[in-house]
């Protein structure tokens, strides 16, 4: 589940030779990480020290990425994970989904104000980068 920790050692995770320093694309924290697996020069597998869950960087490539947009909490938790989702879509780059979530988010109106405005800006993110990569 997005956001859990994990708990327990990661088998065959090492103390790498250089940290890494990222925004976990998991729990939002900025990190540096020194824990994990390496494949070749610039090839690594982190593991963040705030929520355990694994990170795969190459060069300036991050898998997941950076979850774009703020946390919002809603009083309905249904529409909080929802948006939570699009976060991590946005940043995992499907972005058709993201859209998506953001439509039913914004479709139903039953959410408080900020939370559809997040969803909006959102969804502007999703058409932005879109539109970049065509
Ligand atoms: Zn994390």
């Amino acid at each position: 589940m997005i956001g859990e920790r994990i708990h327990g050692p990661w088998s065959g995770a090492a103390k790498l030779p250089t940290p890494a320093v990222y925004v976990c694309g998991y729990c939002d924290a900025g990190v540096t990480s020194d824990l994990g697996m390496q494949a070749g020069p610039g090839q690594v597998i982190t593991i963040c020290p705030e929520c355990g869950q694994p990170t795969y960087h190459c060069g300036r490539l991050q898998i997941p990425g950076v979850r774009p947009g703020e946390p919002v909490r809603g009083p309905d938790p249904v529409l909080t994970d929802l948006y939570e989702q699009a976060r991590s879509a946005l940043g995992a780059g499907a972005h058709a989904a993201a859209l998506a979530l953001c439509r039913l988010i914004t479709a139903g109106r039953a959410g408080p104000t900020s939370m559809e405005d997040a969803a909006n800006a959102l969804t502007e993110a999703a058409r932005r980068i879109t539109r970049k990569k065509k």
